[in-house]
């Protein structure tokens, strides 16, 4: 039978959805995840797909990534449940939070997970009572002062002390995989990528030559671009020097990546409504039913600059977009250019599946978005889930 799929992104349908789920609404396309997860995997091939579930921790974009035999990253003991509830086979999984409490690490290993990240001694010690039974990737920090958000600054071991802390890992006779970094999400372009993944083969090959484990794996993180306002290189294109530099690596070494929010970002729309409107100092002020201490709050965590738009037509007008809460830096957008609208238009970000409704608030009893899922299966119109 002909597999049957919508665009659950064209007006018709998200009038549709709304009218049927009520808004705000986040619009999850799993026909996009499982698009995005494939493109990936084509820029990088001979790469294993670990989905980082933090940027959209939802049922349906973590088993669109099952379906497509890819894996998961897992950082948290809710994350782990979430993967295990799903019925993930946790072979499939990697453990990547470097610093974890015993009861972590426990309810990983009794979920099955075996490969954990450490960058410190401490974190190290805390897995001598699981050898046998945990293994590890250490983190490597490579400062990236020039992205969005800089993960190197807060997690990882500097290259040069790497070796001392693999050494320990071999002392305590604790089983060594390889090492990881992160050189921050939203990466302007591969040259990090790059330059970690040279250290890292010097690593890999110097811990190698001093038994210091199995030495077979290469954690490349996440990063991975995508179009907000400012466009981005074509995946294939960013990848390419990264694919180049992965041919340093001997031939056993499994390479794997953590893509969050190139998997996520793209897969969902935000729906918003306007509650109510106002001229204020020459410009329409319009107030949404969702705002920065919801969907829109990766404005404020991840810098994030959301193409948005309104169903209605018309002439443009200078207008300003706010959140619905009594907060004054509740407001979405300024300086933008919008047809004249009225109480219960529609507005719509794109580009809004990582980082926003993951921490969205409820902050003066305004409701999260409603998440509804498309495309799950073929023939699947819109489902929500408990979460
Ligand atoms: C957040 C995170 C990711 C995902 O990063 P993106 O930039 O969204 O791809 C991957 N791995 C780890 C350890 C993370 O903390």
């Amino acid at each position: 039978m002909a597999k049957s799929y919508i665009d659950p992104f064209e007006p018709a349908h998200i009038q549709r959805l709304v009218e049927q789920f009520g808004s705000p609404l986040i619009i999850v396309d799993c026909e996009r995840v499982r698009a995005q997860y494939k493109k990936l995997a084509k820029a990088l091939p001979g790469v294993d797909i670990h989905y980082a579930l933090k940027p959209l921790p939802h049922p349906a974009v973590v088993r669109s990534i099952l379906d497509c035999k890819g894996w998961l990253d897992l950082a948290t003991t809710g994350e782990v449940q979430l993967a295990q509830r799903l019925g993930a086979d946790p072979a499939r999984c990697i453990h990547t939070h470097p610093i974890k409490r015993d009861k972590d690490i426990r309810n990983a290993l009794a979920a099955g997970v075996r490969v954990f990240v450490a960058d410190n001694p401490d974190e190290v010690r805390k897995f001598r009572r699981y050898r046998g039974e945990a293994e590890l990737l250490l983190r490597v920090s490579f400062r990236s002062p020039g992205v969005v958000s800089d993960l190197s600054r807060k997690f990882g071991c500097d290259p040069e002390n790497a070796l001392e802390l693999a050494r320990l890992v071999a002392k305590l006779g604790i089983t060594l995989r390889g090492f990881s970094f992160h050189v921050g999400s939203q990466a302007p372009d591969a040259r990090k990528h790059v330059e970690a993944i040279e250290v890292c083969a010097r690593l890999l090959a110097e811990a190698k030559r001093e038994k210091l484990g199995v030495l077979d794996t290469l954690d490349i993180g996440g990063g991975f671009p995508i179009d907000y306002l400012e466009k981005v290189a074509d995946i294939g294109k960013f990848c390419a020097p990264i694919r180049k530099a992965l041919k340093l690596l001997p031939e056993r070494v499994r390479v794997i990546a953590e893509p969050g929010r190139y998997i996520a970002g793209p897969a969902a729309i935000a729906v918003s409504s306007v509650m109510g409107r106002a001229q204020r100092s020459g410009a329409w002020w319009y107030y949404l039913d969702d705002g920065v201490y919801g969907s829109y709050s990766g404005q404020l965590y991840d810098h994030g600059h959301y193409p948005i738009r309104a169903l209605r037509e018309g002439p443009l007008h200078a207008s300003v977009l706010a959140g619905p809460t009594c907060d004054s830096i509740d407001v979405i957008a300024e300086d933008i250019r919008l047809p004249k609208l009225k109480e219960g238009d529609l507005l719509v970000g794109s580009a809004m599946g990582a980082y926003t409704w993951a921490h969205a608030s409820e902050f003066n009893f305004f409701p999260k978005a409603t998440v509804v899922s498309v495309n799950e299966t073929s023939g699947d119109l819109g489902t929500v889930l408990e979460v």
